[in-house]
């Protein structure tokens, strides 16, 4: 079965729209979203103009803030105090990557985690490992709700993580395994966490028979056709995170072909993760303004 990101992606977006649109009717205020760019990355300037368009179509306010290549730290640095200090505003997010010679853990550092609608702060991400109440980086949000809405159960499973980044899968897996306590305004009920949780890396020696035990795999590695059939037992659950340009069309990290027959449900690549990732930010912007 297929997970379908796009579809359920859409159905939140419906959802959200319901909401925002009652804060609308009780004269209260929209929630606003403020997105910094640097430079001109044009899968960021892609990535981007997306999240503008879903914010659009929720009834977020959106505004999009450019600045040059040659910024300077310090300067990005004023930009992020500012957008801390503006009431209007309910939540904001850095696009990466930024450039060489600005530290983005130094920027990212400096956002007001309650404004830090990427989840990326130090702060939100030590608070999630403690199971306080957080804001979830968009991602891992994202999975984890594609798992509510198809009612994936993960207590007990073995859920086998490839790879360790900070966006995606170290906050995965702490999610998957948490006590279930971590409950998320707008989050479907089922159950997870309490998963028994395996993370992998390049170093990771024998990937696939770490795989060929795992219940539920979770790919965000960054390598096309990285988990392939012989890697992965009857009934699994695949999600490939992972985005790659390959002769000019995009494909994930699983081989999609024959990995599905042997998987119970498998996200494909565009359609699955994407989408949740983008409607997961938008959740997380409602979340910040309702905080407030
Ligand atoms: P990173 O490059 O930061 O991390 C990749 C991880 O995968 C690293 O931990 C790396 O190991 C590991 N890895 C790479 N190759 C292998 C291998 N052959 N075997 C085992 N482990 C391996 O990537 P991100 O987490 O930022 O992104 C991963 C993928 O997901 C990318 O394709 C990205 O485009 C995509 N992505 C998609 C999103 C979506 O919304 N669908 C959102 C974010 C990312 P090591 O640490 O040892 O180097």
């Amino acid at each position: 079965m297929i997970l379908d990101g796009k579809k359920i992606a859409a159905e939140i977006r419906g959802e959200l729209r319901t909401e925002i649109d009652a804060i609308k009717a009780s004269g209260q205020r929209v929630p606003k979203l403020a997105i910094v760019i640097v430079g001109h990355n044009p899968a960021s300037e892609t990535y981007v103009n997306n999240k503008l368009k879903a914010c659009a179509e929720v009834g977020i306010e959106a505004v999009k803030i450019a600045y040059e290549t040659e910024i300077t730290e310090q300067t990005l640095l004023s930009e992020v105090h500012r957008l801390n200090n503006d009431g209007t505003i309910d939540g904001f997010i850095v696009q990466l990557p930024l450039p060489d010679h600005i530290n983005e853990t130094r920027i990212l550092s400096a956002i007001d985690y309650r404004k830090d609608v990427d989840g990326l702060t130090p702060e939100n991400v030590g608070r999630t490992v403690q199971g306080l109440p957080s804001i979830i980086s968009a991602t891992p949000r994202g999975i984890r709700e594609l798992l509510a809405r198809y009612q994936i159960q993960t207590e007990g499973r073995h859920v086998v993580v490839i790879g360790r980044s900070n966006i995606v899968g170290k906050p995965i897996a702490m999610l998957l395994m948490q006590r279930p306590y971590l409950s998320l305004p707008g989050m479907s009920a089922a159950s997870l966490g309490d998963a028994t949780v395996t993370i992998c890396h390049s170093k990771t020696q024998d990937l696939g028979a770490i795989c060929r035990t795992a219940d539920i795999i979770i790919v965000a590695a960054g390598s096309p056709g990285l988990l392939t059939a012989d890697m992965v037992k009857e009934g699994v659950v695949v999600i490939d995170v992972g985005i790659n340009r390959v002769d000019g069309h995009l494909v994930g990290d699983v081989d999609f072909d024959n990995v599905a027959p042997k998987a119970a449900y498998i996200t494909p690549v565009p359609g699955g993760v994407g989408p949740m990732t983008i409607v997961s930010l938008l959740q997380n912007t409602l979340q910040a303004a309702l905080n407030r």
